[in-house]
């Protein structure tokens, strides 16, 4: 099969790979469409993945054949995957924390992923995709899972104003999770003005240009002074993370979703003087992401306006410079290995 195959910093390529075999208690999936993430535009910055490792872990495709002890799927089933999936036996699988899980198979990550052909995965990873959700919007269940986890790690209450940092995926997966959570306002930070317009569109009561105003000051002015009740930093790099507290009432809560492997400066004075509390969120839980499917199935969840582009094998490694440009106009890029 052809696989997009991760070598090293900046450096990934289609090359022909074996295709995948299932195990006993494995899934082989035929690959529809594979979305590329924020994390996969920063492994290729900093070789942060597995040498030799295939990427893609946002994925829907059709069951092409199951190994042994497999009874929930058959060949033709439409289905997506959680990429994190738990051993099932630690003390965090069993604590309902399987996210944490430091046996975990990781597809895309340490395990081979789906920005493929073919790709295998334990069952207890694999969720049925429903009639009315395409395999292209099934793509968004993981960022999705990943939002619905940030809320559910945060403190959120009915007409609370929450502001977001960073529009990429993530951001625009969170706005939409606390628009239908019954967040009283969402103010959205961000540079690029194709994103911003993107988060005006899924419902962003306010967007704020850090290049034209001083998010500070507005979410001051917006607040009479107070402050937001949470802020949610979907962005991951040091400068966004120190902001975020700034833009924080007085014993209200940080979220750090974006993934950032810089130190950080943070002035813990004023942090603990305010009683501020800082939560973070890695990854989904399986509960999580069967809801995601759900509530995308629903629509109350809407993945369409976040597809920008499709294309190729071939067009991979030029799509990953596209989006890590920051001018991009490219929200999610979906990889279409029949295309
Ligand atoms: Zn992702
Ligand atoms: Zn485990």
């Amino acid at each position: 099969m052809r696989a997009m195959v991760f070598l090293g910093q900046e450096d990934i390529q289609v090359q022909e790979y074996p295709d995948p075999v299932p195990e006993e208690g494995e899934v082989l999936i035929r690959v529809e469409a594979c979305g590329i993430c924020g994390t996969d535009l920063h492994a290729y910055k900093t070789g942060m993945y597995a040498p030799g490792v295939v990427i893609g872990h946002e994925f829907g495709g059709v069951v092409a054949a199951v190994g042994a002890g497999v009874v929930s799927f058959r060949p033709g089933d439409r289905v997506t995957a959680s990429p994190g999936i738990g051993c099932g036996r630690c003390f965090l699988c069993r604590q309902d924390a399987e996210n944490l899980c430091e046996q975990s198979v990781k597809l895309g990550v340490t395990d081979d992923g789906a920005m493929a052909e073919l790709v295998r995965v334990p069952q207890s990873g694999v969720h049925h995709v429903p009639e009315n959700l395409s395999l292209k919007e099934a793509c968004f269940t993981e960022p999705f899972s990943i939002a619905l986890h940030g809320l559910n790690q945060s403190r959120l209450r009915l007409g609370d104003r929450v502001a977001i940092i960073g529009a990429g995926p993530i951001g625009l997966c969170l706005l939409q999770t606390l628009r239908m959570a019954g967040a009283g306002a969402v103010w959205v930070v961000e540079p690029n003005p194709f994103r911003l317009d993107l988060a005006m569109r899924l419902g962003a009561d306010r967007v704020l240009n850090p290049r034209e105003v001083s998010p500070l000051n507005v979410v001051s002015h917006l607040t009479n002074g107070s402050m937001a009740d949470i802020v949610f930093e979907c962005a991951g790099f040091p400068e966004t993370i120190t902001q975020a507290p700034m833009l924080v009432r007085r014993g209200g809560q940080v979220v750090v979703l974006g993934i950032c492997d810089q130190p950080v400066d943070m002035d813990f004075l004023s942090i603990i003087t305010s009683e501020m509390d800082i939560q973070t969120a890695y990854y989904s839980k399986a509960s999580e992401f069967a809801r995601t499917i759900d509530f995308m199935a629903k629509g109350s969840l809407r993945a369409a306006p976040l597809i920008t582009l499709e294309v190729p094998f071939e067009r991979v490694v030029e799509s990953f410079r596209t989006l890590l440009s920051p001018d991009s106009n490219q929200m999610k890029v979906l990889v279409r290995p029949a295309l």
